[in-house]
């Protein structure tokens, strides 16, 4: 090594120290973020085989928040897998990779899952809102690669495919074998172009099975195609987005009727004014076939069609446009969560209950039961009577007046408040703060006999020196009558 070239290693060492000392959080909850991790790492090529994985370490991590499942099978016999986030009655239904080439939408979406899913256990904030109070009104169901075949097809080349098939891929390609282009699934069929809207009269069509744009014989053709539209028949979501690449801009009509057309152009103005994209002017004779023209048509709700990325050309994003892309969609979902949840609880009917709830934790309350109304006072942790129920909120009697909250932590039903009652936690007894809560609390307790201050379900709510905690009562031994000398008086 000359002496230059020891200098240049020296600085080259430095500045790899430097990088690494940065790299440490710097504040406790960076730290926290740092230990508990994100799942998905997205700038890389993202086939199939890593999605898969990951989805499997998400359900494994966020039990009870995540849920996967399948939606059917691609022609080529891969699993279409669904991902699901959040607690909530309202669905909003998220889908990318249609097209092939597109699959830094599946990119997107998986970040989501996983940021979303993390965010929830932080208890963060977007804005005014929790997220908690958001995943708990809300359930994202994503499906991040509806077009697995293709993707693969796009990323690996025929080298993935079977020997037999390849002259077909081929021939499907216009002879190349760079498969870079490919938009369609594996028949060579555009996926984007097969849901049963207008179908028959979609403009430029491919003559026959092709990379693009070749809509098939007849509209459902494709099994990918088939079990969307099964899937998100069966999911009653409030509003969907389909993620394409690329431009910048963003569909948002078709053929809307007048009746909504000023509550669509809200959500997609807000969409618009988070990411910069520009919305595409409504047509009066658009071309149809593809995934949000046909859930537009058919549920009459709101359906959004990003094309994500500058331009890229005909091929796919390059990785380098992905911090951009996040930068503007990172909080995109809060804000459909947000609107989902409205749309949701507009069409629930209020249901008298007058019964008598315990508010596990304090709660900010609400002049109505929406997340958007205006916020009132803190409702402290105790017994209140709710007098009317609706979707996921309670009306509660308080000395200021009508308030609502989210019912999210509210014991309701049969209480009993034992007129005395002691119990001796063991050290192996789980503490909660609430019944309701996801874990126990992290406290230890030392030996003593408690009184039990109320008994709901299988659960005693206990005095304890650490204040007022909950623990299963199959964990708790009766204390004797013989001990009760040692009870510490209740204050
Ligand atoms: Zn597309």
């Amino acid at each position: 090594m000359s002496c230059m070239k020891k200098l240049k290693f020296a600085m080259i060492m430095f500045m790899a120290i430097l990088l690494t000392l940065s790299t440490i959080p710097a504040s406790p909850a960076a730290a926290a973020k740092a230990a508990s991790g994100y799942i998905v790492s997205p700038k890389q090529v993202y086939t199939y085989d890593i999605m898969v994985r990951d989805l499997q370490a998400l359900s494994e991590r966020y039990p009870g928040l995540i849920a996967t499942g399948s939606i059917g099978t691609s022609e080529y016999g891969r699993e279409l897998w669904h991902i699901d986030v959040g607690k909530g009655p309202a669905i909003i239904l998220l889908n990318g990779s249609h097209h092939a080439r597109e699959w830094i939408t599946t990119i997107l979406l998986m970040t989501m899952a996983d940021r979303y899913a993390l965010a929830y256990v932080q208890n963060a904030k977007w804005g005014a809102y929790s997220v908690r109070d958001l995943l708990d009104q809300v359930t994202f169901r994503f499906v991040p690669m509806v077009n697995p075949d293709g993707v693969t097809l796009q990323q690996k080349g025929l080298a993935a495919f079977p020997k037999a098939e390849r002259a077909k891929l081929l021939k499907m390609n216009g002879g190349s074998a760079n498969f870079k282009r490919w938009k369609a699934n594996a028949k060579g069929i555009d996926l984007n172009r097969q849901y049963p809207v207008d179908w028959e009269g979609i403009r430029n069509p491919a003559p026959g099975p092709s990379y693009m744009n070749y809509k098939g014989a007849k509209p459902m053709q494709a099994k990918e195609t088939q079990a969307m539209i099964e899937f998100t028949r069966s999911s009653g979501a409030e509003l969907a987005v389909a993620y394409h690449s690329s431009g910048e801009i963003l569909y948002w009509n078709y053929k809307t009727p007048a009746e909504h057309l000023s509550r669509d152009r809200k959500i997609a103005n807000q969409y618009a004014s988070m990411t910069g994209y520009r919305l595409v002017k409504p047509s009066a004779n658009p071309s149809g076939g593809g995934f949000t023209d046909w859930f537009i048509s058919q549920f009459g709700r709101p359906g959004l069609t990003p094309e994500l990325a500058r331009a890229a050309g005909g091929t796919n994003v390059p990785l380098s446009e992905w911090e951009r892309i996040w930068k503007q969609h990172r909080n995109t979902g809060w804000m459909l969560a947000a609107e989902a949840a409205e749309l949701w609880l507009n069409r629930q009917q209020a249901v008298k209950v007058n019964e008598s709830v315990r508010l596990t934790a304090d709660e900010r309350s609400y002049q109505w039961p929406n997340l958007k109304s205006r916020k009132l006072e803190l409702l402290y942790k105790g017994r209140y009577t709710a007098l009317r129920e609706k979707g996921g909120w309670l009306e509660i009697a308080t000395a200021n007046g009508i308030r609502w909250i989210p019912s999210r932590m509210a014991l309701k039903g049969e209480y009993q408040q034992p007129a005395s009652l002691y119990v001796a936690p063991g050290p192996e007894t789980e503490m909660f703060d609430s019944p309701l809560s996801p874990q126990p609390a992290s406290l230890q307790l030392a030996d003593q006999t408690v009184q039990v201050l109320e008994s709901w379900r299988e659960w005693f709510m206990i005095k304890t020196s650490k204040g007022v905690l909950w623990i299963r009562q199959e964990e708790a031994t009766q204390a004797k009558t013989a001990d009760a000398g040692s009870v510490p008086h209740p204050d």
